[in-house]
């Protein structure tokens, strides 16, 4: 990860967790890694280099250090997903002389974002062939093409005061003019995009699909000095882009491994998510048996990467006075008496040691008293496995909006202390 300009080509190039997965396999296989499938016999190696993946959302990859098992693996986890539009099953919906696709809310975002912006659609969908096969493939129609207007003003002069957005009725986005629709529907729509994209694949209809809105405006440098980088997807493309590149590039002799999890935005209790038994199977089949696998989690560190609140200059309060990330100050350490955030005195320490030695700045944040903690993959995982976890991120603003703005050097500075811990003999 020489810059940011990379992460702003990864952060583009992965409207969906399906996209976010294939562009992060395809840097894997760049570097050598070898695919395993969990439906096959693993026969791995000592300095082996692997990836496998889950539900095409989630992805496991690690280098296997020449003292596996006897010592540790040192881990990085991240998610995929973040809060977006999802389109229903049966989308179509014709009034006022327009198409319309029903969607509904995937995650905890902040719906006003999304109104007024030019959207596009992305995702898997699952199709038939002329053969009657099934077959599972990646679309992204790349242009806007659908719209969720604002109500006007002059229309709801009492919008500032206590406003509330209806999702079922509000927030239902625009596909085109009913009079140049051709009556196939959204489907039609799907399925002459399958074969644009996808001109061999002989398809016959698209059956299902798991496809998201997302915002076509690309990642961008703003401020007039270019301090902050704004995007889509920050939360938490920036962590699993920040955690593949220590992967690609670490020197290192150690067994290190990045995992990164679909479905953590709706509590990540899935097959493919930090609750499930992915990450925990993959360990079981390279440790063999239960008392090396016990061995083994004692001797790791999970470092669950996961962005952090920054403060907010028209917010101030909103943040516990001694406990105020800035942005372009570097990752923060989050903690949480109540376990919303499973960092300890002791892998706290071991992360601010990684700090000073990729002499990269540190910040701390715990929430102010009289407000609810959120939370993220690190307790999840640290439940499940029982390793050793600190929970740190890059400071952002606008978490879960359309649009988020995080510092432009967070992302390198996050980079150089998560490549120090792969680098790492000793924690
Ligand atoms: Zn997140």
């Amino acid at each position: 990860m020489s810059s940011v300009l990379d992460l702003r080509q990864f952060l583009n190039s992965s409207p969906t967790p399906f996209h976010a997965v294939q562009s992060i396999k395809r840097q894997l296989i760049d570097k050598d890694f070898k695919e395993l499938r969990e439906s096959q016999l693993w026969e791995t190696m000592r300095g082996g280099k692997y990836y496998v993946t889950r539900g095409e959302t989630s992805i496991v990859a690690w280098v296997q250090g020449e003292s596996f098992p006897d010592h540790g693996a040192h881990i990085i986890g991240a998610h995929t997903d973040s809060p977006c539009l999802r389109i229903k099953p049966s989308p179509d919906v014709r009034r006022s002389g327009m198409h319309q696709l029903g969607a509904e809310v995937y995650g905890g975002m902040l719906l006003a974002p999304w109104f007024d912006r030019d959207l596009s659609i992305a995702g898997r969908v699952t199709c038939t062939d002329v053969e009657s096969r099934r077959l599972s493939l990646l679309i992204d129609f790349e242009r806007p093409i659908v719209t969720v207007p604002s109500l006007a003003i002059h229309l709801n002069r009492d919008i500032h005061k206590n406003r509330t957005i209806n999702p079922q009725k509000e927030v239902v986005p625009i596909l085109c003019d009913l009079a140049h629709q051709s009556g196939s529907g959204f489907h039609g729509m799907l399925l002459d995009q399958v074969h644009h994209q996808h001109p061999g694949s002989n398809v016959q209809a698209v059956t299902d699909y798991e496809l998201s809105c997302y915002d076509t405006q690309g990642a961008q440098q703003v401020g007039i000095n270019g301090d902050y980088l704004a995007s889509a997807r920050l939360d938490n493309l920036l962590s699993c882009y920040a955690g593949l590149h220590s992967l690609l590039n670490a020197e290192t002799e150690q067994s290190v491994l990045l995992v990164c999890n679909d479905h953590e935005e709706v509590g990540s209790a899935s097959a493919a998510g930090a609750q499930g038994p992915f990450l925990r199977t993959v360990l079981e089949r390279l440790c063999g048996d239960a008392e090396t696998l016990a061995r083994v989690l004692e001797r790791s560190l999970l470092v669950s990467v996961d962005n952090a609140h920054a403060l907010h200059p028209n917010y101030e309060n909103k943040h516990d006075p001694e406990h105020q990330p800035r942005l372009n100050g570097g990752p923060v350490i989050k903690f949480n008496a109540n376990q919303r955030y499973a960092t300890n005195s002791a892998t706290a320490a071991t992360f601010r040691q990684l700090c000073t030695q990729a002499g990269v700045p540190v910040q701390s944040i715990a929430m102010r008293s009289d407000m609810a903690c959120g939370s993220t993959i690190g307790p999840i995982t640290s439940t499940v496995l029982g390793v050793d976890t600190v929970d740190v991120g890059a400071p952002q603003l606008g978490m879960h909006s359309i649009r988020e703005t995080t510092g432009w050097k967070d992302p390198v500075l996050l980079y150089r202390v998560l490549r120090q811990l792969f680098e790492s003999d000793k924690l």
